[in-house]
């Protein structure tokens, strides 16, 4: 069986012109949706992840603000430019690019940031209320899978779900918004005793771990609806994902690839998350 190629670039395009109609929307209230995006340091994967963040925002008619610091930001400079993010009426979604600097305590600085403007979802705060069934906002990645699930038709009530990697970016908020959907899901870490024994189970398998080709065809079960969360730059350049592609395509019904599945609709619900912030600030 070959399976469906689930397009992430193209569903992004979609999802983001839809944002844009409803950012256009929104301007007649007088609310243009405003997300800052502060990067500290000069790591070159993140100003890259950050200058796309911030094209796409102004692609969709939204404000952007990029504010880089340097590597040596004290904590406390980094704190102060947070509270005033928080306070500024102009900004909806506050997003701190991670990784920071090691003498910078990432936790503390994401629990600085407002709940309200958190369009990454990682304050704890939003973590728990994801948990109890009330998001505020989802974390983007999973809120992307979960957007191509449902654009692919999938049915997850009733489905076995199965998530290999565990992280609180990934794993576990993309097990919270499976669960909410009416799926048995199963969380799988780097302890799971033998992994294939609960990949074979899955109706849906996502795989974030960051560990190329941990998940091979034969650890997929027949008609299974593959995600591929994984981005792994390979030591010959090439860019893959955490599933081998091509047998596991064999047996799936559908999969994402990599680049191109999970990474663009990343960035589209960053959009989304922004722009759901600003349509709950009251009108003025
Ligand atoms: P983390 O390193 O934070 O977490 C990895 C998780 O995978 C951990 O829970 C770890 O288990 C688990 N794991 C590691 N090895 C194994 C194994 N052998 N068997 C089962 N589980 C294992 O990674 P992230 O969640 O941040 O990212 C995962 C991948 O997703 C990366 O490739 C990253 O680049 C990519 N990513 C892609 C995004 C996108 O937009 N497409 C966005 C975010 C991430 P344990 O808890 O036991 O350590």
């Amino acid at each position: 069986m070959a399976a469906r190629i689930i397009d992430g670039k193209a569903l992004s395009a979609k999802v983001r012109s839809e944002i844009a109609e409803r950012v256009r929307r929104l301007g007649s209230r007088g609310v243009t949706p405003g997300l800052a995006v502060v990067l500290v340091g000069e790591n070159p994967a993140s100003q890259i992840y950050v200058r796309n963040k911030a094209a796409a925002c102004e692609a969709a008619g939204m404000l952007s603000r990029v504010i880089p610091m340097g590597a040596d930001t004290a904590e406390d400079e980094l704190l102060d430019v947070i509270d005033s993010l928080n306070n500024d009426p102009a900004i909806h979604g506050i997003l701190v690019q991670l990784p920071l600097p090691g003498h910078i305590d990432t936790g503390l600085v994401i629990e600085a940031i407002s709940p309200d403007k958190d369009v990454d979802g990682f304050h704890v705060s939003n973590a728990g209320l994801l948990m109890t069934g009330r998001p505020r906002f989802r974390p983007c990645t999973p809120y992307g899978v979960m957007t191509m699930l449902e654009s692919e038709g999938v049915t997850l009530r009733g489905a076995e779900a199965v998530i290999v990697g565990a992280s609180n970016i990934v794993g576990k908020p993309m097990a919270m918004l499976l669960l909410a959907a009416g799926a048995t899901v199963t969380l799988c870490n780097s302890k799971t005793r033998d992994l294939g024994a609960q990949t074979r189970r899955a109706d849906v398998l996502v795989v974030a771990t960051g560990k190329p080709g941990i998940v091979t065809g034969e650890m997929v079960k027949p008609g299974a609806v593959v995600i591929d969360v994984g981005i792994n730059r390979l030591p010959s350049g090439k860019l893959v994902g955490d599933v081998d592609f091509s047998s596991a395509a064999e047996v799936a019904s559908a999969i994402t690839p990599v680049p191109g599945g999970v990474g663009p609709m990343t960035i589209a619900m960053l959009l989304m998350n922004t722009l759901e912030a600003a349509e709950r600030t009251p009108a003025i």
